[in-house]
């Protein structure tokens, strides 16, 4: 069964969530603060700080 994170973006609680189906779109609730809305963490890959706002694919710079 997978299990994924979420992050609340109200308290910032990290919980995480049975997922019967990969495809099924689930509706995490922070267990502290009711939050509903929250951001799914991904684990296993490197934490990395990304910027927010907006979204727009960031061109390397070329080297020669
Ligand atoms: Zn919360």
């Amino acid at each position: 069964m997978p299990i994924y994170e979420f992050k609340c973006r109200s308290c910032g609680k990290v919980f995480d969530l049975y997922v019967r189906s990969l495809f099924s779109r689930v509706e995490p609730v922070c267990p502290v603060c009711g939050g509903r809305t929250a951001d799914k963490v991904v684990s296993n890959l490197g934490f990395g700080a990304r910027s927010g706002a907006g979204g727009g694919q960031q061109c390397a710079p070329t080297g020669g």
